[in-house]
């Protein structure tokens, strides 16, 4: 997706080796007329799909997975929550995922209302790095008995092993940029 590419390399700030910043368009300040593209074209890559539902992880999948399900009949979103929250019910599928940015493992939870069984779901998220959230993602669909339609990720590091990692569950991975390195504080694409 070209107009994205060139967003990250407008805007996009690398730290360090391989963490890559898009706080001022994707995931702190958004650029809602770019996510707007971004729901479209995830839109075009799963066409013919049968979706359901569409799940992502707190906090900065919530505002891609709401835009893109315009794009999508408007399904409901579910979101995966990090914290133990007195809202959500004791009824919840539950696994644990490592944070690649955060260096640290946390638990997240799915309450059982929200997740049925053989609902096509399609789960999206903002990078793909080592793969860890998305997979304790699919983890928690297939735990309700229901079906991962396909993973879309807005920016997928492809110098990481996620995609790998997810592909040997059987699962689609569509990612809109592929980094293929980031070196000198400069982004190259796949
Ligand atoms: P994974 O679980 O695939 O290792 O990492 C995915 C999660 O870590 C994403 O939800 C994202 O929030 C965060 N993440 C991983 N790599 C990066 C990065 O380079 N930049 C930013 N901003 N977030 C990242």
């Amino acid at each position: 997706m070209n107009l994205l590419k060139e967003r990250i390399v407008k805007d996009g700030k690398v730290r360090g080796n391989n963490v890559l910043k898009v706080d001022s368009f994707l995931n702190h300040q958004m650029d809602i007329k770019l996510m707007n593209e971004i729901g479209k074209e995830f839109r075009r890559r799963f066409d013919g799909e049968k979706i359901d539902k569409i799940l992502t992880i707190e906090a900065s999948g919530i505002a891609i997975a709401g835009i893109a399900s315009q794009y999508f009949d408007y399904v409901p979103v579910v979101f995966a929550k990090k914290t133990e929250s007195l809202n959500i019910d004791n009824e919840v599928f539950e696994c644990s995922v490592h944070s690649f940015t955060k260096r640290k493992t946390y638990k997240v939870r799915v309450s059982k209302s929200f997740l049925k069984e053989r609902e096509r779901v399609l789960i999206v998220d903002d990078f793909l790095a080592t793969g860890c959230a998305t997979i304790g993602l699919i983890d928690i669909v297939r735990q309700a008995g229901a079906e991962v339609a396909g993973v879309g990720i807005v920016i997928e590091k492809g110098f990481q092993e996620g995609r790998t990692e997810i592909e040997k569950l059987g699962v689609r991975v569509e990612s809109l940029a592929i980094v293929e390195k980031m070196e000198d504080s400069k982004v190259y694409f796949k």
